[in-house]
C-alpha cells in the first residue's frame, strides 16, 4: 500500500485516509486500485490527476463526485498557492499504465520526486528537468532532496525484459501454436493494453471482452483501446481473468477441450508476478523462471511471459545513480524498503546531515542543536526508511568536528507494521519504538528520579524487580550518578543469569533478547538476597 507523506507537507499522494484527508491538496498517480483504496470515504477537493486517470477512476467508482478532480497532464506544471508553503508540481510519464504519472514537487520544503508506480527507462528520466540529472558521472547541478520510489521489484535481481520485448514474446508464442483455435490472454489489468493492441495488429483480429460479465474491464478498455474490442464471441482472442484461481480455471479449460476432442486453447499470461512470487504450479521449476527471452509453460498449462510495469532492481539502481537524490523512501510497503538498494546504503546516511539541514524537517524529525538530542516527532510517520546500521546501537549521540551526527540515540521511524532493530538487538514494533523514543527524551529525568527512589527503598524487592523489568524492556539508557551512560540492552556489565526465569520468559515472549540489567540494580538485588539469607 502507498505510504503517507510527511506531516510537514501540505499534500498527500495516493493515500486516502483520515490523515491524508486533512492535507490541503491530494495527488493521484494512476488508477490502479491499490492506489485509490479508501477514496470513496476519504476524498476531498482538490484531487490532481490526469484526465485519463480521472475517467478510469470514475469507471471504477461511478459514485465519486467528478468535481473533486483537477487535471494535470504529462509535462504540465501547476503553481499551488498554499498558505503555508507555495509550491509547483509537474507531471511526468511513469511508463506504468495508461494515465500514470510521476509528480515533481518543488517548494520551500525542497524538491521531491514521487514516482508512484513506475517502470523507469532512460526516456522517462531524461524528461525530468536537466538540473536534476547527472552528466558523465558528475552530480546534478541541483539535487533532488527526496525521491519516493516504486521499489515493488527492488529485490528482483534478474534483468527484466523491456515491455516491447515481452510483447514480442507473446506474439511469438501465439505464432508457435497455430492449432489453438482460442487464445486466452490474461490481460485484464490496467497497463496490459499494449499487449492486446499488438496482438490485435499482428493477427488482424479484434479481442473479445464480455461486456455483461465484466463491465468494469470493458469500461476501462473502452476508454483506453476501444478500437480492438469486440462483442463477437467467435473471435480467436479472448481476455481471460488473471485473478482469482487462474491456474485452476486454466486447467479446467484445457481439460474441457481434451474431453470434447477439441484443440487445446492457448492460455498466455504476461506478467512478472509468476517470476517474482507465485510458487504454485511453477513446475518447470526455477529454471523456467530464469528464462526471460521466451514464453515458459507451467504445470497447469499456462504460458508465461515476463511483462513488468515496475522497475527491476537494476533499473532502480541505475535511476538513482542518474538522479543522485539525497534521500530515498519506498512508495509502497512492505515489498522492499529503499534501504535494501545499494545506492541508498551508500549515499543516504543521516550521519552526513548537519543539524540545520532542512531534510530533518522533511523527515519529520526534530533536531535539537543545544544538547545534540534528536526527537522522533512523527509517531506514526511512515516516511523514513530503515536507517543505516551505524545509526543504530544505543550509543550516545556524538557530534563530529563538522557538526554532523555520528550516532543517534534511537532509530528513526519505519513503516508501520515492520519490525525494527532498536538499540542494537531488541526487536520491537514501530509503535513500541516510538513510545520508547519519546519516553527516552521526555521522561528521562523522571526515570532517573525513580531509580534514585528505588535505591533508597532497597528493601522493597518488588519495586526493584519492576524497575529492572521496565527499564530493560524499554531498552532505554539510564544515567548513573557519575554521569556515565549504561544501556540495558547489552552494553551494561552484569549477567542475564541474575534475572528470574519468569522474567526471562517474558522477554523471550516479546521476541526481545534477555538483557543484562543495570549494575546498580543488580547490586540492590544482591543486597536483598544477602539480607534475606542473614534473616534465616
Ligand atoms: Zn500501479
Amino acid at each position: 500500500m502507498p505510504i503517507e507523506m510527511p506531516r510537514g507537507l501540505p499534500f498527500s499522494v495516493d493515500t486516502w485516509s483520515v490523515r491524508s484527508q486533512m492535507k490541503r491538496h491530494h495527488f493521484l498517480t494512476h488508477a490502479h486500485k491499490d492506489h485509490s483504496s479508501g477514496i470513496l470515504t476519504h476524498s476531498s477537493f482538490p484531487i490532481y490527476c490526469t484526465g485519463l486517470t480521472k475517467s478510469l477512476l470514475l469507471n471504477q467508482y461511478p459514485q465519486l463526485d467528478e468535481s473533486l478532480f483537477l487535471r494535470i497532464e504529462v509535462g504540465q506544471s501547476i503553481f499551488i498557492d498554499d498558505p503555508d508553503c507555495e509550491f509547483t508540481v509537474t507531471a511526468f510519464d511513469a511508463n506504468h499504465c495508461p494515465g500514470a504519472v510521476m509528480f515533481l514537487f518543488e517548494g520551500n520544503f525542497g524538491s521531491i520526486l514521487h514516482t508512484g508506480d513506475c517502470r523507469l527507462t532512460p526516456e522517462c528520466l531524461y524528461c525530468l528537468p536537466e538540473k536534476y540529472i547527472s552528466k558523465k558521472g558528475i552530480q546534478p547541478t541541483q539535487r533532488l532532496d527526496y525521491v519516493f520510489l516504486d521499489c515493488t521489484f527492488g529485490k528482483f535481481r534478474q534483468p527484466l525484459p523491456c515491455k516491447r520485448s515481452s510483447i514480442q514474446q507473446v506474439i511469438n508464442c501465439i505464432w508457435k501454436h497455430p492449432a489453438a483455435t482460442v487464445v486466452y490472454l490474461t490481460c485484464d489489468l490496467l497497463g496490459q493494453e499494449d499487449i492486446m493492441v499488438s496482438v490485435s495488429q499482428a493477427f488482424g483480429s479484434k479481442i473479445f471482452v464480455d461486456k455483461v460479465a465484466n463491465p468494469e474491464l470493458f469500461g476501462a478498455l473502452n476508454l483506453t483501446v476501444p478500437e480492438i474490442l469486440t462483442q463477437d464471441e467467435s473471435s480467436r482472442f479472448h481476455v481471460f481473468d488473471g485473478f482469482p484461481n487462474l491456474y485452476k480455471r486454466a486447467a479446467v479449460k484445457l481439460a474441457e477441450a481434451r474431453a470434447n476432442s477439441q484443440p487445446e486453447p492457448l492460455i498466455v499470461r504476461a506478467s512478472a508476478q509468476w517470476y517474482a512470487c507465485d510458487e504454485e504450479y511453477s513446475c518447470t521449476g526455477s529454471e523456467g523462471k530464469l528464462r526471460f527471452d521466451t514464453a515458459v509453460k507451467d504445470l497447469s498449462g499456462v504460458w508465461h511471459v515476463c511483462y513488468s510495469m515496475h522497475s527491476s532492481r537494476e533499473e532502480l539502481e541505475w535511476a538513482l545513480q542518474l538522479l543522485a537524490p539525497r534521500w530515498v523512501a519506498s512508495t509502497t510497503t512492505p515489498s522492499c524498503s529503499a534501504m535494501e538498494l545499494d545506492y541508498v546504503r551508500k549515499h543516504c546516511l543521516a550521519s552526513r546531515l548537519t543539524p540545520g539541514d532542512p531534510l530533518w524537517k522533511l523527515l519529520d524529525i526534530r533536531v535539537d542543536d543545544d544538547d545534540v538530542s534528536i526527537q522522533c516527532t512523527g509517531k506514526n510517520s511512515p516516511v523514513v526508511e530503515r536507517v543505516p546500521a551505524e545509526m543504530v546501537g544505543g550509543e550516545s549521540p556524538t557530534k563530529s568536528k563538522n557538526g554532523s551526527f555520528s550516532k543517534l540515540p534511537c532509530t528513526l521511524p519505519l513503516y508501520e507494521g515492520q519490525t525494527v532493530t532498536l538499540f542494537g538487538r531488541a526487536r520491537l514494533r514501530i509503535e513500541d519504538s516510538f513510545e520508547k523514543c519519546g519516553q527516552l527524551v521526555s521522561d528521562k529525568k523522571g526515570r532517573e528520579l525513580k531509580v534514585e527512589i528505588a535505591r533508597e527503598e532497597e528493601s522493597d524487592k518488588v519495586k526493584v524487580k519492576q524497575q529492572v523489568e521496565h527499564s530493560s524492556v524499554c531498552g532505554e539508557e539510564l544515567s548513573e550518578k557519575d554521569g556515565s551512560k549504561v544501556s540495558s540492552s547489552g552494553a551494561a556489565s552484569g549477567s542475564s543469569n541474575n534475572l528470574g526465569e519468569n522474567l526471562k520468559r517474558y522477554y523471550r515472549s516479546m521476541n526481545v533478547p534477555v538483557p543484562r540489567p543495570l549494575p546498580s540494580l543488580l547490586k540492590l538485588l544482591d543486597n536483598h538476597k544477602r539480607r534475606t539469607k542473614r534473616r534465616f
